[in-house]
């Protein structure tokens, strides 16, 4: 194996830094107009290129043209740099020197003067590390270095830094290097190195790298090797220990579907990873799908997210006990089925909320002095009820939404379906062209939609089922529509059947017509769910009049 790549394709200058553009271009602005501190701090998570940094600016500072943010590379200077042989660049590492001798004898070198370039510069890497008595050595000379002495101190941990160090030094926060910065930079390389690869199999090392190019880099050198020069999604999962996502895919379509069976056996499969990662690769997936703008999931709702994310954590601490790996995997996937089981719970609390929150009254608008009182009134009495119709169509708006949630087909079949009409003395009337298989979907999830109807418009609405007639061409054809009313068992006892026999006299010439209305009445879907459900004692079937009608066709613009 060739030199390894985080060592080949170390950034040589401040443009080649990954993912640090502000800090680069604050010490190139230093550079050039020659406002230099003398002592800098690089904090940062490991990787995320500090040491390479302090090595450029070292050799930005010692270049025959420097100090210059664009150092020449071909000077002697600059080429001692980049071998890291530079006499008057000395590097320590506080992790392993971190005794007040080992500072005595840097101060010691201080007294000295560079020898080949302008500055004598001191990397101190991991300087948190160093003891307390080294920390206070190493103060004095912070304060006031000869001016050829330039410290640049590199911690992972500046918390751990005495204040009076943080305050003598100029501070550059390096961030976590960005996921896409650090997937662009391995594509770059595998393109110079000839190396074939899957986008997604280098999304999956960048996460494992945690933000580290280093790391990052590290793990591209094995996936070389252990995939053959042809880098896929298998061969790095395979690698690094991971899931798969298809696995994971899987894995939620058993909890969508509360297949218990199929839940035990992926869990078995799982067996043979560490479980902890597990959770986490699982995170990862879930995280995804909230962040998805493109084909989004409609299963996972933010709410069923939050509480698979609250699970996830939950089991992480049982992990931490030292629970078994296996019954934590499977304690957590069940806990997933349960979750989605008391959605409703929160659903009708949030739109209890939202029903608060309609029902408050608004501020009116500013309106003309001219106008007179009477016109104002009647102005607002009809803006108040177009923006109560406005509401109530919302409303229906958010209840299709509802129903998408809980479930897409019926969620098509209801919005293509299933049209507003009217709310008013709570009942909501819709109208419905459904039939054949969506008509028998929206049967057997009447109980569910009735559910969801009763929370946005309140617990006492009653569902007027109305039929969807699809006109023709005839303008004088008069529309029939049939009004369902469920009656509630203890009015419906006595008055009805003469109500239905009045009402069958008068209507006698039309029997056969009625007659027909009857029957699909009847045989309606909602009806019959109704029926299921609640057990209905009467039906009314009322005849429409050609006014209503009008009202009927008008109402959902
Ligand atoms: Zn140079």
């Amino acid at each position: 194996m060739e030199m390894a790549l985080a060592l080949k394709y170390r950034p040589r200058r401040f443009e080649d830094l990954i993912g640090q553009d502000s800090i680069s271009q604050t010490l190139s602005l230093a550079l050039d107009s020659k406002r230099l501190s003398h002592a800098y701090l690089f904090s940062g998570l490991r990787g995320s290129g500090k040491t390479s940094t302090a090595r450029i600016f070292s050799k930005a500072l010692n270049c025959i043209n420097g100090p210059t943010s664009k150092p020449c590379d071909v000077c002697d200077n600059c080429i001692a740099a980049n071998s890291g042989r530079h006499i008057d660049i000395i590097e320590m590492d506080a992790a392993s020197s971190r005794k007040i001798d080992d500072i005595r004898e840097l101060i010691e070198h201080t007294k000295y003067k560079p020898s080949t370039g302008k500055y004598k510069i001191f990397i101190i890497d991991e300087v948190h590390m160093l003891t307390k008595e080294a920390f206070n050595a190493l103060l004095k000379t912070l304060e006031e270095p000869p001016n050829y002495v330039k410290f640049i101190l590199a911690t992972t941990d500046p918390l751990k830094l005495p204040a009076t160090i943080l305050s003598r030094t100029q501070h550059f926060r390096f961030k976590k290097i960005a996921k896409n910065d650090i997937v662009h930079h391995l594509e770059t390389i595998l393109a110079q190195e000839n190396i074939e690869y899957q986008n997604d199999a280098l999304e999956i090392i960048a996460r494992s790298g945690g933000g580290s190019l280093r790391d990052t880099l590290t793990m591209l050198d094995q996936a070389i090797i252990f995939s053959k020069n042809s880098i896929d999604t298998n061969s790095v999962t395979d690698m690094l220990g991971l899931v798969d996502p298809e696995f994971i895919k899987g894995l939620f379509d058993a909890i969508f579907l509360k297949d218990m069976q199929k839940i035990k056996e992926l869990v078995f499969e799982l067996e043979n990873y560490e479980a902890e990662m597990v959770l986490d690769e699982i995170s990862q997936y879930l995280k995804d799908k909230l962040f998805m703008v493109e084909g989004k999931d409609l299963k996972f709702s933010p709410l069923v997210l939050d509480r698979f994310f609250r699970i996830i954590s939950d089991s992480k601490v049982l992990l931490n006990l030292n629970s078994d790996g296996s019954f934590v995997l499977l304690l957590t996937f069940l806990k997933m089925v349960e979750a989605l089981n008391i959605k409703d719970v929160d659903e009708m609390i949030e739109e209890i909320e939202s029903e608060i929150d309609i029902s408050k009254p608004k501020p009116a608008a500013p309106k003309d002095i001219d106008n007179s009182k009477k016109e104002q009134n009647k102005e607002s009495a009809k803006s108040v009820e177009k923006s109560k119709e406005l509401q109530n169509q919302k409303r229906f708006e958010l209840l299709i939404e509802k129903i998408y949630d809980r479930s897409f087909d019926c969620g098509e079949c209801f919005s293509q379906n299933i049209g507003f009409v009217s709310f008013e003395d709570n009942t909501l009337t819709w109208r419905s062209k459904a039939d054949g298989s969506c008509k028998e979907l929206l049967r057997d999830s009447y109980g569910i939609i009735k559910h969801f109807v009763q929370d946005i418009y309140g617990f006492e609405t009653k569902i007027k089922h109305t039929i969807w007639e699809i006109e023709d061409s005839d303008d004088d054809k008069i529309e029939k529509s049939t009004e369902v009313t469920q009656e509630s068992p203890a009015q419906s006892d006595t008055s009805d059947t003469e109500e239905e026999q009045k009402k069958n006299d008068n209507l006698e010439e039309k029997k056969s017509e009625e007659e027909l209305f009857k029957e699909r009445v009847l045989n309606d879907l909602y009806v019959k769910t109704t029926d299921r459900l609640f057990g209905i004692k009467s039906v009314k079937v009322i005849r429409w009049e050609q006014g209503d009608l009008q009202h009927l066709e008008k109402s959902p613009n």
